[in-house]
């Protein structure tokens, strides 16, 4: 009986520590089928500047993704695309957006109505370029995805204006 409980108490203190050394967030990650699964925490995405070069290369994912810049308009792989699927994190493969959810926005940039889940994407208010806008990152890895507008069709009334370098697209499994 005591020597259970030293090791369960040991045992929450080795997971204790763990979880100070690396921090984790709630995200939503879908199953095989492409279904939501509950809110579940997972370890953050981080990665040194080197590491993410190494990933990514010192190109336009490089810049947009770890260096908020924006891609040029109308010029992206995704803002035309209408495919079904699931379009992911380029850095860390969290899945973010849905293809029902993407909709014309005449901009040239990918654009949706709302994200896989609210958890997945976090903002952050960016007062760049002598604007206040609402940036967009990855929840797991805080990649630059975009900035979100007011402006968005029902049923949000928003509208994520996303970087296609900052994503990956999955097709739909069809049976
Ligand atoms: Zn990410």
């Amino acid at each position: 009986m005591i020597p259970a409980l030293f090791a369960s108490l040991l045992f929450l203190t080795a997971a204790m520590a763990q979880e100070s050394a690396a921090p984790v967030v709630d995200v939503v990650l879908l199953d095989q089928m492409g279904n939501s699964l509950p809110v579940q925490a997972v370890k953050k995405v981080i990665k040194t500047d080197e590491e993410w070069r190494t990933q990514l290369g010192n190109g336009e994912v490089y810049q947009v993704a770890r260096g908020k810049g924006t891609e040029r308009p109308f010029c992206g792989a995704f803002h035309d695309t209408k495919q079904t699927g699931v379009y992911s994190c380029v850095c860390c493969d969290l899945p973010l957006f849905r293809s029902d959810a993407k909709f014309d926005s005449g901009t040239g940039w990918p654009s949706f109505f709302q994200p896989v889940a609210k958890e997945n994407v976090v903002t952050e208010i960016d007062r760049s370029h002598g604007v206040t806008r609402e940036e967009i990152l990855c929840a797991r890895c805080d990649a630059h995805l975009g900035h979100v507008f007011s402006d968005g069709p029902p049923p949000s009334g928003l509208r994520y204006c996303v970087n296609s370098v900052s994503l990956k697209f999955g097709p739909q499994a069809t049976e």
